[in-house]
């Protein structure tokens, strides 16, 4: 009876052993990389910004996804359990997936959710719930940056000098796109600092650089209510003379036409100006496949169409 049950411990600690073997990025796998796997294209390029030549990443959204409406699929699914570490944003921008970042920590898996990283104090909340659209403050996103560096050196510490080293360049590199922001932002008068988009996603960029933010989407979930915020905020636009209103890439242009034609209703004329990578980054043609490409392009748009000049590129 006792050599059946040593021989039957023997196999659950082999099992146990093999387990935590394939799921822990073992000492011994120097030359292997870190496999991680991501959800959005923000957090693509910021665990490869962190991560650097130790890392593979896998992103499971492409461009122009929209997270919020995002479901995983089962291969979704394999990809994360195969893993050594899974990044996710929180505050619930996936939403769509449930409670699988959960399940996957309560087997063992190196799980980081990257709003973890900000403070609660510091977060926007809309009818008591958290705006998850953190990367549009820069500043909160270097926390993210830091607690995705936290938790890859947590899962490998054997480069963990590597990702602080990684953190303190990306992060002196965000410092100087904060500034550029900044800087452009000055060009506006206090009252042109009005950004008006389709959708409710740039809350964090108003608080963070001083402009008044207004969504379609977001004033109203009803159709009919939604009509008349449509109205309110043309009469709102032409009253104060605001020159553009932007679309974003990962939403259809139709609301914010609809928009330009009520603004002209009402006799003054406001234009398009332009797309914002809003809660997805562009490609590698004009270089808004990263965060910083992304933000300077966004940035760039919005004060060229609000100052209206010729100088839009
Ligand atoms: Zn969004």
């Amino acid at each position: 009876m006792n050599l059946l049950k040593r021989r039957l411990s023997c196999v659950v600690m082999a099992i146990i052993v093999l387990l935590t073997a394939s799921c822990v990025p073992a000492e011994n796998k120097k030359e292997d990389k870190l496999n991680v796997t991501v959800t959005t294209t923000m957090l693509y390029d910021l665990a490869r910004q962190i991560g650097g030549k130790y890392v593979n990443v896998q992103g499971l959204m492409g461009s122009g996804v929209d997270p919020h409406q995002y479901r995983a699929s089962a291969g979704d699914i394999v990809k994360m359990q195969r893993a050594d570490v899974v990044v996710y944003n929180g505050l619930h921008l996936e939403g769509k997936m449930g409670d699988v970042f959960a399940s996957l920590e309560d087997y063992g898996k190196t799980v980081i959710c990257a709003a973890d990283g900000i403070d609660e104090s510091m977060l926007i909340k809309h009818d008591g719930v958290y705006d998850p659209h953190i990367w549009f403050d820069v500043s909160l996103w270097k926390l993210a940056a830091k607690e995705v560096a936290n938790g890859l050196s947590k899962a490998d510490p054997d480069n963990a000098a590597h990702y602080a080293e990684n953190f303190e360049v990306y992060d002196k590199q965000l410092t100087e796109l904060d500034k550029y922001i900044r800087k452009r932002a000055e060009e506006l008068d206090e009252n042109q600092r009005v950004l008006i988009t389709a959708h409710d996603a740039f809350s964090y960029f108003g608080k963070a650089y001083g402009f008044k933010v207004m969504g379609i989407q977001g004033v109203s979930t009803a159709a009919e209510a939604g009509t008349a915020d449509v109205i309110a905020l043309a009469q709102f636009i032409a009253d104060n003379r605001i020159k553009a209103v932007f679309v974003e890439t990962s939403l259809p242009v139709k609301a914010i036409e609809a928009l330009c034609e009520a603004v002209r209703a009402r006799g003054f004329e406001t234009s398009l100006g332009g797309s914002l990578y809003s809660d997805s980054l562009g490609d590698e043609t004009n270089g808004t496949n990263t965060y910083i490409g992304a933000f300077r392009h966004n940035t760039d748009t919005v004060i060229d169409g609000l100052k209206g000049d010729d100088e839009i590129e």
